[in-house]
């Protein structure tokens, strides 16, 4: 059994997480400000004396004596993240830099949740591990993406320098039940509008691509990765490589939901990335043949029930 603090627990992978973690045994410290997540997408496990919440922002230090580290905290909406981005930026490096200190400290190990944001606007496709990405600086977006690029940089530099026990996977779009209904992301928008009725909102043409697992999928890998060998420490991609338009997501939906929302068409929100899909050779390999279990229709219609249930 061991003590693990999970950053940004409260939130939609973190709140999985937890679940998960404590029906394995262990203790599970869940950290979070509430920014975009939710006490209630924890609140079934408050009654477990295994599991314990904790108010408190990673910018600012935390003590606690812990045997593992899963790095969440940072809003992952685009309208969320860009909400307050000199914020975002702040969670992403100076959580990064308290959470290494404490890794440090109490040698445990530490896995951070980085994203396929770090590829940009990608121009090698599909993207493997290898390739350093085409990101904008300057952009909208870059809070978020050089956020996350350069808590990998101290990732790597905290175990060069002071052989930290670092893991990093790199997740691609994740959906599942308990992702915020108002969190500005294509599913639980797309899900929430075909429920009520609404327009569906394409940004762009809706032929932009993207790549969706299922966070239940995630979470195994995560652990998996966790539970590698302390030698393993280059960045995995996790993430399902089936690659569709949002234009054919928003058909699935509306055929699985029997909605008759029409689509409208927005427009595309600046450094969009056009394309995206995961070369997860790597995570096949490293982490005993993990690959996404839970295809689409499966995925999307356990989605589907969570929303109808709290819409
Ligand atoms: P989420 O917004 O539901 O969860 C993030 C959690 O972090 C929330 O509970 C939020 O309140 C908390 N948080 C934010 N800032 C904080 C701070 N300063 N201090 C303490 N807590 C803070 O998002 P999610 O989808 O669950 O994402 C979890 C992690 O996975 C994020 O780091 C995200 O970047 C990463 N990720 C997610 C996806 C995806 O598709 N969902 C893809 C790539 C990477
Ligand atoms: N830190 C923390 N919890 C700990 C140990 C450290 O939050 O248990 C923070 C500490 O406040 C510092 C950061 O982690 O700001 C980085 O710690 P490190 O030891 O790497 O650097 P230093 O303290 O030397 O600046
Ligand atoms: N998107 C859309 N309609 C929406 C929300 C998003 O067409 O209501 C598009 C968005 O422009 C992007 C894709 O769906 O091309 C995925 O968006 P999301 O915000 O979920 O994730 P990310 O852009 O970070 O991959």
């Amino acid at each position: 059994m061991k003590r693990i603090l999970i950053t940004g627990g409260a939130g939609f992978i973190g709140s999985h997480l937890c679940e998960r973690l404590l029906k394995e045994g262990h203790e599970v410290i869940c950290l979070d400000n509430y920014f975009t997540g939710n006490k209630r997408n924890v609140i079934h496990l408050l009654a477990n004396p295994l599991f314990e919440l904790v108010r408190h922002d990673v910018i600012e230090p935390y003590y606690a004596e812990v045997d593992e580290i899963y790095n969440l905290a940072c809003p992952a909406s685009p309208p969320h993240y860009q909400y307050n981005p000199i914020k975002t930026m702040k969670t992403s490096v100076m959580g990064a830099i308290n959470m290494l200190g404490l890794a440090k400290r109490v040698n445990a190990k530490i896995l951070q949740a980085s994203t396929s944001e770090v590829y940009g606007d990608p121009k090698v496709h599909p993207q493997p591990e290898s390739y350093w990405g085409h990101v904008n600086p300057i952009g909208i977006r870059s809070c978020y993406d050089e956020g996350k690029r350069c808590a990998e940089t101290l990732f790597m530099d905290y175990h060069r320098q002071n052989n930290v026990r670092i893991k990093i996977i790199r997740i691609f779009n994740t959906y599942g039940p308990k992702m915020n209904p108002f969190d500005g992301r294509v599913v639980s928008n797309f899900i929430v509008q075909a429920l009520k009725g609404e327009d569906i909102t394409i940004y762009g043409d809706g032929k932009q691509t993207r790549s969706f697992q299922y966070v239940d999928d995630l979470v195994e890998g995560m652990i998996r990765m966790m539970n590698s060998e302390d030698v393993f420490i280059v960045p995995v991609n996790i993430g399902n490589p089936k690659e569709f338009t949002m234009l054919q997501m928003a058909e699935k939906i509306l055929e699985i939901t029997k909605s008759k929302s029409k689509l409208i068409f927005k427009p595309l929100p600046q450094d969009d990335p056009t394309q995206r899909q995961p070369d997860i050779s790597l995570a096949y390999k490293s982490l005993e043949k993990w690959e996404p279990q839970i295809d689409l229709e499966d995925g999307l219609n356990r989605t589907i029930s969570f929303f109808n249930e709290i819409i």
